[in-house]
């Protein structure tokens, strides 16, 4: 009887406890849950842990609205930097302004002081600006102001070398920037995966475009069977190694075996390929090789690139054997 009248008590405590904690109950409430937690080692325990719960949500909420307050401050901060740079910025864009309609009584070479001011505040005042992706958006600023500015410029002394000036600075700038601008761009979920290759198609698409844009100014009668033979042959290396890194399912020791060899063989015949190209007459000088001589400067030549190609394929040769065996023990600890 008297210890169900207790379990009774402690379950109309416990009920009681968050209104105590909280301190909304009623002083009479409050005088009987003091009471009862100094006899009841149970429900005592329960307000120790309602406290420090408490106490720990507070801390939490706390924390939130200290680093809110931090980050709200800091993009206000920024921001005003940010618009102070801009209007900075703005004064020499005014000077000219006044100056080029006052000289030339037309705005001609304003507009080349405009496009550079630009390209300096996409790297100072943009990234003070944005807050998400401000990476991206810096890259992708900068990259659109140069190409403005080239385009201004351009038509400033009238010449007719845009693309010739355009197409080579983006293939340079994607060549760099591609691989991190892949990343934070949204992608379907089909492409998300594919990064590599997209970039690969991508870089390989602007190659084309040089010698395409290269060729609308060639008067040479054989550009285009030259450039786009060697063009071609020339991205056969870099997407050989591409599909093989990333492809080839293997141990990665074989892959560098892979790539070690078929670069080698590569570096050893590219120039006479490519001189090949040219003239219509290919010679592989390796076939001039004697390792018994060295006295011409085509024996020599044949000898170097013979060491270079069994070097690669010898070296090749060890890390796909490493592989090999790696792979092998890898998959017996695994059965
Ligand atoms: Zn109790």
């Amino acid at each position: 009887m008297s210890e169900n009248r207790i379990r009774y008590e402690c379950e109309m405590i416990q009920d009681l406890l968050p209104l105590y904690q909280d301190n909304v109950c009623s002083s009479s409430s409050k005088k009987i849950v003091e009471e009862h937690v100094t006899d009841c080692e149970n429900c005592r325990k329960m307000l120790q842990l309602l406290r420090s719960t408490a106490y720990e949500e507070v801390l939490e909420k706390e924390k939130n609205a200290v680093l809110d307050t931090h980050v709200k401050k800091e993009k206000r901060r920024s921001m005003t930097i940010g618009l102070t740079m801009a209007g900075i910025l703005m004064i020499p864009v005014i000077v000219c302004l006044i100056c080029n309609l006052a000289i030339g009584h037309a705005l001609d070479w304003f507009f080349i002081v405009l496009a550079s001011l630009l390209l300096v505040a996409s790297i100072t005042v943009l990234p003070l600006l944005v807050y998400e992706k401000r990476a991206l958006w810096t890259i992708l600023g900068f990259m659109g102001s140069l190409i403005l500015l080239l385009l201004v410029c351009c038509i400033y002394c009238k010449g007719n070398w845009f693309l010739l000036a355009a197409v080579p600075t983006i293939l340079g700038l994607s060549i760099v920037f591609m691989p991190y601008i892949i990343y934070q761009v949204y992608l379907p979920k089909a492409l998300k995966n594919k990064k590599g290759l997209l970039v690969m198609i991508w870089d390989t698409l602007w190659l084309y475009a040089v010698i395409f844009v290269c060729g609308l100014y060639s008067t040479h009668t054989d550009y285009w069977r030259v450039s786009l033979q060697i063009t071609t042959f020339s991205i056969l290396l870099p997407w050989a190694i591409f599909l093989c890194i990333r492809y080839v399912p293997v141990h990665p020791m074989t892959r560098a075996g892979l790539v070690t060899m078929v670069t080698g063989v590569f570096v050893s015949v590219v120039n006479e390929i490519t001189n090949g190209i040219v003239d219509g007459n290919i010679h592989i000088r390796m076939l001039d090789a004697d390792f018994s001589r060295w006295d011409t400067i085509e024996v020599v030549n044949g000898n170097v690139m013979l060491i270079i190609l069994l070097s690669a394929l010898g070296i090749g040769i060890c890390f796909i054997s490493i592989g090999v065996v790696l792979s092998k023990r890898k998959r017996a600890k695994s059965l």
